[in-house]
């Protein structure tokens, strides 16, 4: 099969795009524009392989689209590329309408331009997939109920806004025009290669350099992580294997209170690192509460019940396990985050170094 991917140069989508490459037959395209979030060097295990490929491409640029659907001719679309981070939507939100938006809208026509020209054949495969956030449904106070695929959509920040407003394009797609969709919801992500913007690599990251470590409010906040490579198996069974028109819910099962996550990795980084920065006994000394975010979710947790009973798809990792894994990660990996950090990935992706 062939896989066109967007947003594979990413977090997710990296790993996504690793897990085809390592464990199926598959062919994948990567279309990324390389923004902040897009690194190559999360692709360079399978950089080499003849069943990877890769195209520098803006998803809202609708004539490049239109090309690319044409000339590789892909089986499965799983479509990932957005503007991601939350407080950058906040501060800047139209970086957020026009790629989450716009380019969801642009790749749902070309799709449906290419997928009206296939045979009989081709159309019975073909899936758009659709990769969304848990956002979508606002937030729980309660601390029992859970997201399922028929709770109600009621996004708090412009990130989650852009991100409901493309899965409604892909619903609408789905029942206008009959294009043959799937889309996915789920928790915080968490691993290898996360941008160090997000909670757990900006923790690990400041930690190791002896800088404070910001947890916002009161850091009471519960969020649902999943770890990204179990992720990246449950889309590869929704792309093919799930039900067109549907919608799964995906979660690890793991709720945990930020600033439990955050001592958790202090406690994993005391064990581990014997000479700490500074005069500190322990990293959580410099836990530091800063002021919360606007609009603030109070809890996230995902009823992941559909997609375990009708694809059998559950995590393999606990969040123990996980956080494990991805300290040492970070800890072993130190070439790939510093080049993040001091900028240098950038420089050589677009060819400038
Ligand atoms: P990311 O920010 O790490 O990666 C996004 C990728 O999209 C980057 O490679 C970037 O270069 C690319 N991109 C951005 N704008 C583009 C454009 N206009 N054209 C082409 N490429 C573009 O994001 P992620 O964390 O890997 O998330 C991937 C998807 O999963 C997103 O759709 C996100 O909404 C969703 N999601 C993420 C999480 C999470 O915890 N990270 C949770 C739920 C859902």
């Amino acid at each position: 099969m062939k896989i066109l991917v967007t947003g594979g140069a990413g977090f997710i989508g990296s790993a996504v795009v690793r897990n085809i490459i390592n464990n199926t037959k598959d062919e994948v395209l990567v279309v990324d524009s390389l923004t902040y979030a897009g690194n190559l060097e999360s692709l360079a295990p399978v950089a080499q392989n003849s069943r990877y490929r890769f195209s520098h491409t803006d998803i809202t640029n609708s004539v490049k689209i239109e090309e690319l659907f044409n000339e590789y001719a892909p089986d499965i679309v799983m479509h990932l590329a957005a503007e991601s981070h939350v407080d950058r939507s906040i501060d800047g939100p139209a970086a957020f309408i026009h790629t989450n938006v716009i380019g969801t809208f642009v790749l749902l026509d070309a799709a449906r331009n290419y997928y009206s020209k296939l045979n009989a054949e081709k159309k019975a495969s073909f899936r758009f997939h659709h990769i969304s956030t848990d956002e979508v449904y606002g937030d729980l106070h309660g601390t029992d109920d859970l997201f399922t695929e028929d709770t109600p959509y009621a996004p708090s920040s412009p990130y989650s806004a852009s991100k409901a407003s493309s899965d409604h394009l892909v619903r609408a797609w789905n029942r206008t025009y009959g294009l043959p969709t799937v889309i996915t919801n789920c928790s915080n992500n968490y691993g290898p290669y996360h941008f160090p913007e997000k909670l757990i690599p900006l923790i690990i990251l400041n930690a190791l350099a002896g800088k404070p470590l910001p947890v916002y409010g009161d850091g009471s906040q519960i969020r649902d992580w999943l770890y990204v490579e179990d992720h990246a198996r449950a889309l590869y069974k929704v792309a093919t294997e799930g039900k067109i028109g549907e919608t799964y819910n995906i979660g690890g099962h793991n709720e945990r209170k930020n600033i439990d996550v955050v001592k958790t990795i202090c406690s994993i980084l005391d064990r581990l690192i014997v000479n700490k920065p500074k005069d500190i006994a322990s990293f959580a000394e410099l836990i530091t509460f800063v002021t919360d975010r606007p609009g603030h979710d109070m809890r996230y947790a995902i009823d992941a019940t559909k997609i375990k009973n009708d694809l059998g798809w559950v995590p393999e990792e606990t969040f123990e396990t996980g956080i494990e894994k991805t300290v040492h990660w970070y800890l072993d990996n130190k070439e790939w985050w510093q080049r993040v950090l001091d900028g240098s990935y950038a420089g050589e992706r677009l060819g400038l170094t």
